[in-house]
């Protein structure tokens, strides 16, 4: 199972609000076509150094397309995160419409970790952060699992 590079997909809020023609040819590319790893330097994250296996984490779950492992300062018993392993997409804002599939198998991979250690029938949470006011502190598009006790209400502390 090869670890292909990432792509990094960003968009801008300007070409992303505006009317103008889509997606040029080569960005088009470029968020479909993994590129070889040396090529990942200037859009590295620490995750990306996870998934290279640069620095160590507790990985529990691997397919072709998603990574997961346990997150270092755990929010609930079980607290594990997934990522995409070959494109690089820093916030859930930069996602493209063709990326809907990576999104639905992050997902998938969550789920079917749940069932795989047999907590989804008591149930879990999935969470993406996104930005400052969701305290999203890796640029590098990831969603929690939580799990393993009641995790109560979520939203604004205190409400
Ligand atoms: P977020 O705040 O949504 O960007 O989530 C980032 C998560 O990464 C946090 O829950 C951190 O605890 C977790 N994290 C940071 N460094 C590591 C690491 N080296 N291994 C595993 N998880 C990490």
């Amino acid at each position: 199972m090869a670890l292909a590079g990432f792509v990094c997909s960003t968009r801008h809020r300007d070409s992303r609000r505006s009317h103008k023609a889509p997606m040029s040819p080569a960005r088009h590319y470029a968020s479909t076509h993994p590129i070889p790893d040396r090529a990942m330097t200037q859009n590295d994250t620490l995750f990306g150094k996870i998934l290279r296996r640069e620095i160590p984490a507790t990985i529990v779950y691997e397919d072709d397309e998603v990574l997961g492992f346990k997150d270092i300062a755990p929010q609930a018993p079980v607290h594990v995160l997934f990522i995409p392993k070959h494109v690089l997409i820093p916030t859930m804002d930069d996602l493209l419409p063709e990326q809907a599939a990576l999104v639905g198998k992050l997902v998938l991979a969550a789920a079917e970790y749940a069932r795989r250690e047999g907590f989804a029938q008591e149930g879990y949470r999935v969470v993406i952060n996104c930005r400052e006011h969701a305290g999203q502190t890796v640029f590098h598009l990831h969603l929690h699992l939580l799990a393993g006790a009641p995790l109560g209400h979520f939203g604004v502390p205190g409400r």
